[in-house]
């Protein structure tokens, strides 16, 4: 008896039936999310899970099939994927995590959901016109030099602002 018990949680835990799991199969990128059979291939080739135990690409695959909807667009751990597709690579089910993951994050921030080191990494790049700027110093710009590269980028900037004139503030090229 409990062992069915135990049986039919799980079936019901692996059926993809959940309206959110429904939503990120209809968002671009996401149509592949009920193949998944939760066999953890994926978690098992992840270097981001190797890094923190935090992260594990099956778990939140399977919070979306079950439905756990505010839980992981509030959470940080979608935005955690670093796109390698090793995980792709493996699973045997040919689910595209790292784009069931980038769709999630299309919902997540459509509802104001984003992570607030990442929102900064953003208005840094928007602000400066990339990201290391705070880290080009006098040394670099010698060294780039020496190699007879660039050491004037400001152009960063200029590129910056045609694309948050054109995609962000909806303005025209
Ligand atoms: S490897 Fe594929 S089928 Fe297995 S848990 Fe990960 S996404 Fe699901
Ligand atoms: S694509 Fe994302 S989930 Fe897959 S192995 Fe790479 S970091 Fe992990």
């Amino acid at each position: 008896m409990a062992n069915d018990d135990v049986k039919d949680k799980q079936v019901i835990n692996h059926m993809p039936s959940s309206s959110f799991a429904k939503e990120v199969e209809q968002e671009f990128g996401g149509e592949g999310i009920m193949k998944c059979i939760q066999c953890g291939m994926c978690t098992a080739s992840c270097m981001v899970a190797s890094m923190t135990d935090r992260y594990r690409p099956r778990q939140l695959i399977q919070k979306i099939l079950i439905g756990k909807r505010e839980e992981v667009l509030t959470s940080d751990l979608p935005w955690l994927c670093m796109t390698c597709r090793l995980c792709e690579e493996r699973c045997q089910e040919d689910v595209n995590l790292s784009e069931i993951f980038h769709a999630v994050r299309e919902i997540a921030t459509r509802e104001g959901y984003v992570p607030k080191s990442f929102q900064n990494t953003v208005d840094k790049v928007l602000e400066d016109g990339w990201l290391l700027n705070d880290a080009y110093t006098d040394f670099i710009e010698d060294d780039r030099d020496d190699l007879g590269l660039d050491i004037d980028l400001d152009w960063n900037n200029e590129f910056v602002k045609r694309v948050k004139k054109r995609y962000i503030d909806g303005g025209k090229k």
